[in-house]
């Protein structure tokens, strides 16, 4: 539903990179979910609304999407400073590997629209990846530059996390404030779904990630609103 505030040329040419996308990337399943178009349709739809004014080239060095049919789990191996080694289990919505495929639960594709949206957020690691490490700044095009993404994008992420450390119960979901990368990620979820809660509470950032993306979510939900309370009244 909330690829519906899009205009009737946004939405055709939404449809016509998804099908591309469809073309160029390959799609396979695990935990016995048998893959359906629903399923293919979902995924490329919202996968692409990030990149409709950056160009399919972006999504361009990764092929594999794996679907699951609900959160999975993945066994970790984490070595500390003592060289013990720690073994646990994470259980996830998604992930995105660097250089290799994308993986999401189809349950929690499913649930997009209110702020959080797993497929948003995985494409937009893999945005976060195209220039390196998932750690915040993605390759920048020319109309932003990197001292200014760096100065705007770090004040915005340090003071979410002292909101989340002092216990406020924040709108953004505040596994945002686990790392630069996250924030991204979280972010770019709430820019395309709650934008009106992002350009409240960060203008610069919600600036920035307009600037980034070409798109205006804002402009969009405003000009949705304005139109429903017109053929109401
Ligand atoms: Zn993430």
């Amino acid at each position: 539903p909330f690829l519906e505030i899009l205009s009737t040329a946004e939405q055709a040419q939404l449809k016509e990179m998804a099908e591309a996308f469809l073309g160029s990337k390959e799609f396979s399943s695990a935990g016995g979910l048998e893959l359906t178009d629903e399923i293919y349709v979902s995924i490329a739809a919202q996968g692409c609304l990030p990149i409709l004014k950056l160009g399919l080239g972006a999504y361009r060095d990764w092929v594999g999407i794996i679907v699951y049919p609900d959160e999975f789990v993945v066994r970790r191996h984490i070595e500390d400073e003592s060289g013990v080694v720690h073994e646990y289990d994470d259980v996830l919505a998604g992930e995105a590997w660097a250089g290799g495929p994308l993986i999401v639960s189809w349950h929690d594709v499913k649930m997009a629209g209110d702020g959080y949206n797993v497929v948003i957020h995985e494409f937009a690691h893999k945005l976060d990846m195209l220039n390196g490490d998932a750690d915040g700044i993605p390759a920048l095009h020319s109309d932003l530059d990197a001292s200014e993404w760096e100065t705007i994008f770090f004040a915005a992420y340090d003071d979410f996390c002292a909101r989340v450390d002092s216990g406020e119960e924040t709108l953004i979901d505040p596994y945002a404030s686990e790392t630069p990368g996250e924030f991204f990620a979280v972010l770019s979820e709430s820019f395309f779904e709650i934008p009106d809660v992002v350009a409240g509470e960060y203008p610069d950032l919600y600036d920035l990630l307009r600037r980034y993306y070409r798109q205006d979510p804002l402009a969009r939900l405003t000009k949705a609103a304005s139109a429903s309370s017109t053929a109401a009244s």
